[in-house]
């Protein structure tokens, strides 16, 4: 049952991160238009299973007054509205409770902070600290999201095993992190990969909207296009098994992806995702309607 839907309100953002996986950039395009946002709201109240939205992108404090409005609705209809931001628009405390004031006044569920190395150095005085301070004044809860750089660690190792040199860190491996932060690390075989690690893909309890209609269960690997079937009737008739490409990867993983289609591909890869990603990419083509939009696959 699908519980959350995050809106991507734009793809563009002010960083351009190693590490972003929906490629996000200043030059990236795809906003979402007031009315369509207002018809996704309209498919979210006919669904009523949803009862919280994120407001996300590319960087949503960029079309602060279309982000506002949204926080409006969702909160007319009853729904929960949490946000994401890298705090690029706050300057000092009492500024950056100028843009909190409005959306705290509406009640805000969460406010989520990326903060890390990839987003700016580390700086105890950087805005960050700016919307911290001033979500603690107006008692606004807010919680950090931080990513760390891969890195190479030995795994632990039983009796029979030396211990081997695996990836630690937080970092996915799609999107943009596939052709910036992928040097140095350990692979394994591909064969290994038979399973998804962090998606739900049988049952998806939120998904990611986009201004072009793509309904994301994991960035760039859609459930279809909701401006030709309606997203209450998209969630309505997905089934993981008439889908082409989380059928294979519920049952085999990446690995299966990659062998059912006949996808050429490397015999190592870093993780499942980073295999993932590199045979979605090949089958872009293919399968335009479930594997969009392009740009998220640096295309
Ligand atoms: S294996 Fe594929 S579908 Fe699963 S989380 Fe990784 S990239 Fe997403």
């Amino acid at each position: 049952m699908l519980t959350g839907v995050h809106f991507l309100l734009t793809y563009s953002c002010g960083f351009e991160c190693d590490h972003c996986f929906v490629y996000s950039s200043p030059q990236a395009k795809g906003t979402f238009t007031l009315a369509q946002m207002e018809s996704v709201f309209d498919e979210l109240t006919r669904m009523e299973t949803v009862k919280r939205v994120y407001f996300e992108g590319g960087e949503a404090f960029l079309f602060y007054p279309l982000m506002v409005e949204g926080i409006r609705i969702a909160r007319s209809r009853g729904l929960e509205v949490g946000i994401v931001t890298n705090s690029y628009w706050a300057t000092g405390d009492r500024d950056a409770e100028l843009w909190l004031r409005p959306l705290y006044e509406m009640g805000i569920a969460d406010l989520s902070l990326s903060d890390d190395s990839f987003h700016s150095e580390d700086d105890k005085e950087g805005p960050t600290s700016h919307v911290q301070a001033a979500a603690e004044r107006l008692g606004m809860p807010t919680g950090v999201i931080s990513i760390d750089r891969p890195s190479v660690e030995i795994s632990e190792g039983g009796e029979q095993d030396r211990g081997e040199p695996v990836v630690g860190g937080s970092t996915m491996f799609r999107g943009r992190a596939v052709d910036k932060l992928l040097e140095g690390l350990p692979t394994r075989p591909w064969q290994e990969f038979t399973e998804c690690p962090h998606e739900e893909l049988r049952n998806p309890k939120r998904v990611h909207v986009d201004p072009y209609g793509n309904v994301h269960i994991c960035q760039g690997l859609s459930m279809g296009n909701m401006w030709r079937t309606p997203l209450s009737e998209l969630v309505k008739a997905y089934d993981c098994n008439s889908h082409p490409i989380c059928r294979p990867l519920v049952e085999g993983g990446p690995a299966l992806l990659a062998t059912e289609y006949g996808v050429e591909h490397e015999d190592r890869y870093v993780d499942a995702c980073h295999l993932c990603y590199a045979v979605r990419k090949a089958l872009l083509d293919r399968f335009p309607e479930y594997l969009a939009p392009k740009q998220v696959y640096g295309l």
